[in-house]
């Protein structure tokens, strides 16, 4: 490799390699000593049932407020901690803060937590649910947790048999960001989910190309005859809300009922509900 491309063009190539290397190897580093600094924090964001016209879950999101470079957003340092390892006791971190979280909380609201297929492969896993769990009195049924195809993909045998324990625990599992992936229908069979996440990408066209309707309307039937219940992410608009009403999803998630809120104004936001006995919708929608 080096010799066919003439000895410049290595020496460049390799400083640029090093400056990212280093970039990357900071970050890392900084990522570190976010937790121990409380760098990092959990946003949670309202699931609406859409028969009852309430809030009755939430999904836990990781922020990270870097002190230099400002908020990095999870699709940035999440692929990072899954490739250092540090996923593991950050997302230790977030089992616990969730479950602390949802002690607190109203019981009718279920809290959702992402699980990267790293911290899948972790047999220690169970154990830190189970131990959360009992530590705060709460009832595992509450808890979900959402998985991406992407853990399906590899390790398939391992990654399972720590899927069925969290299941036997009593949690309930989550497939995320369904129809992304790749051969999205095999997953659907080497496990019986409780519920299905159809991705934002269908949701979004919903309010102007008809063929999405029977795309959604399709996942969904598939979803009901499975056993499991549905959640249509990324709604903006009524129209889209109003097309995932009529195909008969269960739940909604998206920028119309909430964006991801601070615990404090989750708590505030069920409590208005509650009082005015609908969901509120934003009007920017
Ligand atoms: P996800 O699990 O699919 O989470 C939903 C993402 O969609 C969130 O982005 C949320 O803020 C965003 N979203 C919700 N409603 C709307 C909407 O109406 N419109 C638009 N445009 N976006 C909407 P976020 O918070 O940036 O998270 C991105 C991804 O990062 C998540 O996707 C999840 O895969 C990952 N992630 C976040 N927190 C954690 C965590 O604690 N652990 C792990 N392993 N992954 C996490
Ligand atoms: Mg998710
Ligand atoms: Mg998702
Ligand atoms: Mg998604």
């Amino acid at each position: 490799r080096a010799k066919a491309s003439g000895q410049g063009n290595v020496v460049e190539f390799d400083r640029t390699m090093d400056i990212e290397a280093q970039a990357l190897m900071q970050m890392e580093r900084d990522l570190r000593a976010a937790i121990d600094n409380d760098q990092i924090h959990l946003l949670y964001q309202p699931l609406i049932d859409i028969d009852r016209n309430r809030t009755t879950g939430c999904e836990a999101l990781l922020r990270w407020s870097h002190p230099e470079h400002g908020n990095v957003p999870p699709d940035r340092f999440i692929d990072l901690a899954e490739r250092s390892g540090l996923i593991v006791p950050m997302g230790e971190w977030v089992i616990r803060s969730v479950v602390e979280a949802a002690a607190q909380i109203d019981p009718g609201i279920c809290i959702a937590i992402n699980v990267s297929p790293v911290q899948l492969r972790n047999p220690d896993l169970p154990g830190v649910f189970v131990e959360a769990l009992t530590r705060h009195g709460v009832d595992p049924g509450r808890i979900e947790v959402e998985i991406t195809e992407s853990v399906l993909l590899a390790d398939t045998d391992a990654n399972l048999s720590i899927l069925r324990k969290l299941r036997d625990i009593g949690l309930k599992i989550s497939l995320d960001d369904f129809g992304t992936g790749y051969s999205s229908f095999s997953y659907l069979r080497k496990f019986a989910f409780d519920k299905l996440k159809i991705d934002r990408s269908f949701v979004e066209p919903l309010d102007r190309e008809p063929q999405s309707i029977s795309i959604v309307g399709s996942i969904n039937a598939l979803a009901r005859a499975l056993q499991m219940t549905t959640v249509a992410e990324g709604v903006e608009t009524e129209r889209q809300f109003e097309a995932v009403r009529i195909i008969g999803c269960d739940q909604a998630q998206g920028y119309l009922f909430a964006r991801p809120l601070t615990l404090d104004a989750l708590v505030a936001h069920v409590e208005t509900e509650r009082r005015e006995g609908a969901v509120q919708m934003s009007r920017a929608g």
